[in-house]
């Protein structure tokens, strides 16, 4: 939860714009909006990248929904493999004849055990972080299956695959110890965003010109009552444009860091977030259903349509940008994080949706969008 709604509206609204300029000044070129489903499980792009869909693509602005008009270049966050490993194993009561059973959930357990072991043979950039998704049912069933679900990360896709590979030995290895079978299906790979800066520096030009919304005084006074209640400073609103600046690459992750290994891509925040609220904390929830996240929005499709129009008449940006690419990509190559046969998950919060999905539907807006 923090408002992926506001950056496909927002990308929406900068197509819009690039089409009516490309039909107006004949402008040639394809431009393709690309959505990402499931980025917060990082589901999508490299089942997309996987099957070609960027192959014929030259450049493209990735973007995401922040409390600034930014841009930036250089590593943005981690390398992310995923899966979730289910032993199977035999039931039997717990008392009357444990000696029958095969504990699927020892194997859990023991593979639990296992990465801790190595966690202090791995790079000290790793990340490693588990959730036990199936553990039995009460104590005197011998669990017959057992299921636990994995995140690794790293500063970069060799060293998060490295990571993962020994981890996929230690499932074996527990359901060797256990007599159970194992079984990995993969959940989640995504390369470190890279941003271009070829890019951030025709964006940050766009983002000069076009500038920040301009806040009326109850939206700041809104999100200072916001800041307040969740006991952050209450500085209100970003009124200025962020300088271009390299990136601090942080440890979270998203998967569309997998487009940016395989085309030059630059990246743009824009203000539609409150500063200082948490990122998928459900206050983040809060500003886009605000004038703050729609103002924000129109700043940023304004950056956005500038920045692709840019790219679509200036050979020497293109150029550049390709030259930039190759320097960044020089010493890693892109490779598929997924194991080989993985399969998009597509029954994917198909639950959890089709329960919500009918709640949330009386908050749909029945307006039109209007481009003006
Ligand atoms: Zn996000």
């Amino acid at each position: 939860m923090e408002g992926h709604n506001v950056m496909a509206a927002m990308s929406v609204g900068a197509a819009h714009a690039v089409k009516k300029a490309m039909e107006q000044f004949k402008i040639p070129g394809t431009v393709i909006l690309s959505i990402g489903p499931a980025e917060e499980q990082l589901m999508s792009r490299p089942y997309l990248v996987r099957e070609g869909y960027l192959k014929d693509v030259d450049a493209g602005i990735i973007t995401h929904i922040q409390n600034s008009l930014s841009t930036g270049y250089g590593l943005q966050n981690y390398a992310l493999i995923g899966a979730k490993f289910t032993f199977k194993g035999r039931t039997a009561h717990g008392a009357v004849n444990p000696w029958d059973g095969i504990d699927a959930v020892d194997a859990v357990e023991l593979m639990d055990i296992g990465f801790d072991k190595l966690r202090e043979h791995l790079r000290p950039t790793y990340r490693g972080h588990r959730t036990i998704t199936i553990g039995g049912v009460q104590p005197n069933i011998i669990p017959d299956v057992g299921q636990i679900w994995w995140f690794i990360r790293d500063a970069n896709g060799p060293w998060a695959k490295e990571n993962f590979d020994k981890l996929v030995n230690i499932a074996r290895g527990a359901a060797l110890m256990t007599g159970t079978t194992m079984e990995m299906e993969p959940f989640g790979a995504a390369w470190p965003s890279l941003a271009n800066k070829a890019i951030a520096e025709a964006i940050q030009k766009n983002i000069e010109m076009v500038g920040m919304p301009k806040w009326t005084e109850d939206e700041t006074k809104f999100a200072k009552e916001v800041q307040k209640s969740i006991g952050t400073k209450e500085v209100g609103l970003a009124s200025q444009v962020s300088p271009l600046r390299s990136d601090t690459q942080n440890t979270s992750s998203n998967d569309i860091g997998d487009y940016t290994w395989n085309v030059p891509m630059g990246s743009l925040r824009f203000p539609s977030a409150i500063p200082g609220v948490q990122a998928h904390h459900w206050t983040a929830g809060i500003a886009p259903t605000t004038s703050i996240a729609h103002k924000g929005a129109v700043v940023g499709a304004k950056v956005m349509a500038a920045s692709i129009l840019d790219l679509l008449t200036s050979p020497e940006l293109l150029a550049a940008a390709k030259k930039q690419f190759e320097l960044d990509t020089k010493e890693i190559k892109y490779f598929s994080l997924l194991p080989p046969g993985a399969k998009p998950p597509v029954d994917l919060n198909r639950e959890m949706m089709d329960k919500y999905r009918p709640a949330m539907r009386k908050f749909y807006l029945s307006k039109k969008a209007e481009f003006k």
